[in-house]
């Protein structure tokens, strides 16, 4: 494995659980990779399938762990979820059932709220999910409005802990309308395509780092930019064999990529 071919990209897409932190743990070596990054003038961008939060909160959540970076290097599934609608229909209308960062990024691209006949259902994680939000979701998609998933994710790691994610809130209103969701996050390579434009950079000189087999690495593949797997994630090396496809470097954690 030639590392001095990856630390010559210009570009590097990151995932940010299970790559830079656990929950609120930094991870070690982290901070010595976003250090490189920036002294190497490296284009980056870090890429969560999160749309709870906005890029200005991440970028105050890696303050916090000591990790300084502008808000312009985050990209979460609710601003991919935002320019895909907006690409799709133009100053379109949606009923949310989300959280500040889903909602923020979908008026920023010219989007509107409304309950009664949008064009979209856009699910996203919520902590304030209820019947009366399901049976209305469901009741807009059997008119006819468009349901969306801002992420495939069916839990969220919390600690120990597993909370329901996306994938498990917009289930009910699959059954309930007949109707299945189209996701925007990672694995739809949509999301890594945005981020590569983002950046600016051509494809061979981006590499795409992360720690799920199933998102981050599928996503890269299909995006056919070469894939980093660190194993200070969800993922260990036994899990490998399970895969049809494999990473193109796999490393213990970021700080294995500095010199
Ligand atoms: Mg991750």
């Amino acid at each position: 494995m030639n590392l001095d071919l990856l630390r010559k990209k210009q570009g590097f897409i990151c995932d940010m659980d299970g790559v830079i932190y656990h929950g609120d743990h930094l991870l070690p070596g982290a901070q010595a990779f976003v250090e490189w990054l920036k002294e190497e003038n490296k284009k980056f961008l870090f890429l969560t399938n999160s749309s709870e939060k906005s890029p200005r909160e991440l970028k105050e959540k890696l303050d916090r762990l000591g990790i300084q970076v502008e808000a312009t290097h985050f990209y979460t599934s609710a601003l991919a979820t935002a320019s895909f609608l907006a690409s799709q229909r133009p100053n379109g209308s949606a009923y949310v059932i989300g959280e500040a960062g889903l909602i923020n990024a979908l008026y920023e691209t010219g989007f509107s709220m409304n309950e009664v006949n949008p064009d979209y259902v856009v699910v996203g994680e919520s902590r304030s999910y209820s019947y009366e939000k399901i049976e209305r979701a469901v009741r807009l998609v059997r008119n006819g409005a468009k349901l969306i998933g801002a992420n495939p994710d069916l839990t969220d790691k919390l600690g120990r802990d597993f909370a329901p994610a996306t994938g498990a809130l917009i289930a009910p209103i699959e059954l309930a309308s007949g109707t299945k969701a189209y996701f925007v996050g990672k694995p739809n390579p949509i999301m890594m395509r945005h981020g590569r434009k983002l950046l600016a950079c051509e494809r061979e000189d981006t590499a795409i780092v992360g720690d799920r087999m199933d998102t981050d690495i599928i996503a890269g593949i299909h995006s056919d930019i070469d894939t980093v797997l660190v194993l200070s994630g969800v993922t260990s090396k036994e899990d490998l064999k399970h895969f049809a496809y494999h990473p193109r470097y796999i490393l213990s954690g970021v700080g294995d990529i500095p010199e």
